[in-house]
């Protein structure tokens, strides 16, 4: 299926090299990969920082102009919730998540619209009993426009449509609920075409979020994948491994190491192009036959690493006989490609960290390689 080009053409909101499976990553963030989500938190963490900080010194700030404007009886109470907003801001600028994951982005962007419509609400509650002209009256209406600020604002963060509309909706309601505080004085055709503007708001804002999402995507993939084949870099991998090492459960982690045999020779007898789409075989038959949240990471020329989550020792063991007998690939010549093959677990192998879980599986493929090549070790000899 291809990403229809007018969508493309028209709107101009997703990046050329976006891919047709990618489209349905705007959606929802269910299928992101831990490496995407990882970035994307902390792009959303810095963000939230940023406006907070912002906040934090315009909404005092403000309090000289309602001085200056507003009665004494409307200023002051104004004056205490700004400055309660103001402390909430600089309380938000300065939580620092334990970790970078994406539930503490979905908090700090929670709080980050949380307190503009409480203060929304509060302010909607104190102007309503007053009566305002002239310039005052303009002051205050200023305050009406709060929810459509922030619903705006919700354009600059890079989330999928789904984020974005689950972000509106407590301002959409904080928004309702403020105007139906005092039914006697609702305006109902007013209020319901502000609702539709602010619903509008909130639509084209979660286009453009899902749009910055796009580029991120293309960027990400770019950053993170080995150009030859397509699997992830050495570096991305290893990012990977200190996710998973940072988020270490009970749950075992397998990893295979693989280098292929006698690659050095396809290479001096077919030309380095030949060696090249070995390789590129290689990954591609190994990808097609691997689940989703198993990562396949070339780690040097023609070594790869397979991590292998949720996976025991044991049925790792199977899944690579499996593949093995499956076939690797071709050589050049029409012979089989075969490779050295080293097999460590987490748990079972008391790994500490994950470079230890890289080394050991790392010595076990050099004695599968020592001992005759084209076969899978899985154990120490003491072991054994
Ligand atoms: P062994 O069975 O002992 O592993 O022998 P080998 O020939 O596979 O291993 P060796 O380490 O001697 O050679 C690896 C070769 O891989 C050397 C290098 O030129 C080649 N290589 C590394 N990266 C690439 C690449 O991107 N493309 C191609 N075509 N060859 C590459
Ligand atoms: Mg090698
Ligand atoms: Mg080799």
């Amino acid at each position: 299926m291809k990403t229809p080009s007018i969508w493309h053409k028209l709107l101009g909101l997703l990046p050329e090299g976006l891919q047709s499976e990618e489209t349905l990553l705007l959606l929802s963030p269910s299928q992101h990969l831990p490496l995407l989500s990882h970035r994307r938190a902390q792009m959303l963490l810095t963000r939230v920082r940023l406006f907070a900080a912002l906040f934090a010194v315009l909404t005092p700030l403000w309090i000289i102009v309602d001085m200056l404007t507003l009665p004494r009886e409307l200023w002051q109470p104004l004056a205490l919730l700004r400055l309660a907003a103001t402390l909430a801001f600089y309380l938000l600028l300065k939580w620092r998540a334990d970790d970078k994951q994406l539930t503490a982005a979905y908090q700090a962007i929670g709080w980050l619209f949380a307190i503009p419509t409480a203060f929304y609400i509060g302010s909607h509650w104190l102007l309503q009993h007053v009566q305002l002209a002239g310039l005052s009256a303009a002051i205050g209406a200023g305050y009406a426009f709060l929810p459509f600020v922030l619903l705006a604002g919700l354009a600059v963060f890079p989330l999928t449509v789904l984020e974005s509309l689950l972000f509106s909706i407590p301002t959409l309601l904080g928004f309702a609920l403020s105007n139906l505080l005092d039914l006697t004085l609702i305006n109902w055709p007013s209020l319901s075409g502000e609702l539709w503007l602010l619903s509008l708001l909130a639509g084209v804002a979660s286009l453009a979020g899902a749009s910055q999402l796009a580029f991120i995507i293309v960027l990400v993939r770019q950053a993170i994948r080995d150009p030859l084949t397509g699997v992830f870099s050495r570096r991305s991998g290893e990012e990977v491994l200190a996710l998973l090492q940072a988020n270490r459960s009970r749950q075992p982690l397998s990893l295979a190491f693989f280098d292929i045999d006698h690659f050095k020779a396809i290479n001096d007898a077919h030309g380095h192009q030949a060696g090249d789409r070995v390789l590129r075989h290689f990954t591609d038959n190994l990808a097609r036959q691997l689940r989703r949240s198993d990562v396949l990471v070339r780690w040097g020329g023609e070594e790869f690493l397979l991590l292998l989550p949720d996976t025991t020792l044991s049925q790792a063991c199977q899944l690579i006989e499996r593949l093995r007998r499956h076939g690797l690939g071709e050589r050049p010549d029409g012979g089989a490609l075969t490779a050295s093959i080293g097999l460590a677990e987490w748990h079972s192998d008391n790994c500490q960290d994950w470079q230890q879980l890289v080394n050991l599986a790392d010595l076990r493929m050099y004695r599968a390689k020592q001992t005759g090549r084209d076969q899978m070790i899985c154990q120490d000899i003491a072991q054994v």
